[in-house]
């Protein structure tokens, strides 16, 4: 496939630019004995020339006020300026137009939006405005005409004060889609748009400059913090085989989507970085810690002192989300109505846990199975009463009402099971009610206990027919052993 190559004429290039490289590492590692740091004048924050005609726009910090810690960049080309990023909000979209001017009068006349997050693209609408084309795949078009909304009506309900500085974003879509490679000529210096499939999000794109040996990586690469790995489009295997093959394209410089201006090492760095998440996360489901544990009391070594701190539970979140089937190995299938995904679990085929939830327009739903050896040979209807009363205790947030009891048939299993209404008790702060039912049987040398609840919203047809759907799914559950 033709986009795997990235910039064929400098990748894999015979010894002329050997030479150039190891002319240009002496001259880095007589930089870095003068000043005592690897990337001299590159490792500061705000305007920053990488190469001649390149400039990234580094972010000071991951606050608000500094567009979350996203970076952006432009290219400047005898006929046109490319920008890289439009920062959080049209008021830092104009502090880079103005770094700009401040160097040049050629019109920005394309944008590149390297993934949709709002700290990318929320400026876009003053690089509209002086009539730049904006360029991003359809995926990240897509994804900012979904996300916009949703996110600015998230701030201005819930974060008013957050709200504030947000008040001028207008959603600007991107006008020109890409695939693949495509060559942008800016005279007398040309840059590449890569799409190599998903990454960081659905639609990433990275740009590289042949002539200076940079790339922009966008979301692809964070320096020094930790980058979001939850993103509903996220693909881990796909963003380090990305990472992978740029770092074989002879590039010397790497402008990251936040943090300093590094050497091509980052990108190992930043696929050991995934790679450690998704380890210790699969050691956590292992070990059978639940995801709220493992979010809150990990710490991944050798990221001691990195910047946003707060995606970390996000990220392993995500790696709950993906691998908990597969590290779990359950001994059974269980085909759950069509919106339902893996959210968390931990242990093994012998003893371990699996939750799902579903959110829709219908309401909201969780189930949990939960299996450990037991050698009873029968379950009475006390066993279901003493659960719910030992969950009470430590939920006490909750409030559950015992309605009935009856069998269910589960695959070629007569199970018992204990229903009623649920809502939260008063004081709790917490509104929502819907509908409980409590499932247990014995297979396996297991004692096996499902667990649904279901929020409809207060509507009760509603919540009868998500329960109706959840149970007939149960009811088919097949056992591999
Ligand atoms: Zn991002």
């Amino acid at each position: 496939m033709e986009y795997y190559q990235y910039g064929p004429e400098w990748a894999g290039e015979g010894s002329t630019g050997m030479i150039h490289r190891i002319i240009v590492r002496m001259g880095l590692l007589i930089a870095l004995i003068l000043t005592g740091c690897a990337n001299g004048d590159l490792e500061k924050t705000g305007l920053v020339k990488v190469a001649d005609d390149v400039y990234a726009w580094i972010a000071p910090g991951p606050g608000a006020g500094d567009g979350l810690g996203a970076n952006s960049g432009f290219i400047i080309g005898t006929e046109a300026v490319m920008v890289i990023d439009t920062r959080y909000t049209p008021e830092l979209a104009e502090e880079l137009l103005e770094a700009i001017r401040s160097i040049t009068d050629v019109p920005v006349k394309y944008v590149v939006n390297t993934h949709y997050h709002p700290d990318h693209t929320w400026g876009n609408s003053v690089f509209a405005g002086v009539g730049a084309t904006i360029i991003s795949t359809r995926e990240t078009r897509d994804d900012i005409e979904k996300y916009t909304p949703i996110y600015l009506s998230y701030y201005r309900d819930q974060k008013p004060q957050a709200y504030r500085q947000l008040v001028n974003v207008k959603m600007t879509l991107p006008d020109s889609l890409v695939l693949g490679r495509t060559v942008v000529d800016l005279g007398g210096i040309s840059a590449e748009i890569y799409y190599d499939g998903p990454g960081h999000t659905a639609g990433d794109v990275f740009v590289t400059v042949p002539r200076t040996r940079t790339v922009f990586a966008g979301g692809l690469v964070s320096n020094g913090y930790h980058p979001n790995m939850s993103d509903q489009g996220v693909d881990f295997d796909n963003w380090k085989a990305i990472l992978g093959r740029l770092a074989t394209t002879g590039i010397d410089r790497v402008v990251p989507g936040q943090g300093m201006v590094s050497s091509p090492d980052i990108l190992r760095k930043q696929q050991s970085y995934i790679d450690l998440v998704i380890e210790t996360g699969k050691n956590a489901i292992r070990k059978g810690i639940a995801l709220s544990k493992a979010a809150t009391g990990t710490i991944l070594p050798g990221t001691e002192g990195y910047r946003q701190e707060n995606m970390v539970p996000f990220n392993l979140q995500a790696v709950y989300k993906k691998y908990t089937f597969d590290v779990v190995a359950p001994s059974f299938k269980l085909d759950l109505p069509e919106g339902f995904e893996v959210k968390e679990g931990s242990g093994s085929a012998r003893n371990g846990r699996i939750l799902w939830t579903s959110r829709s327009e219908t309401g909201y739903s969780e189930v949990e199975v939960t299996w450990q050896p037991t050698h009873r040979v029968e379950i009475i209807l006390q066993d279901i009463h003493d659960r719910v009363t030992d969950f009470l205790v430590a939920n006490q947030e909750y409030e559950m009402h015992i309605a009935g009891a009856e069998d269910l048939q589960v695959g070629k299993y007569m199970a018992l099971s204990a229903y009623g209404r649920w809502g939260y008790a008063l004081g709790s702060g917490k509104s929502g009610s819907g509908l409980w039912e409590w499932v247990m049987f014995l297979h396996d040398g297991k004692a096996w206990a499902i667990k649904v609840s279901t929020d409809a919203g207060g509507d009760r047809d509603q919540e009868i027919v998500n329960m109706n759907d959840t149970e007939a799914a149960i009811a088919g559950m097949k056992f591999t052993e």
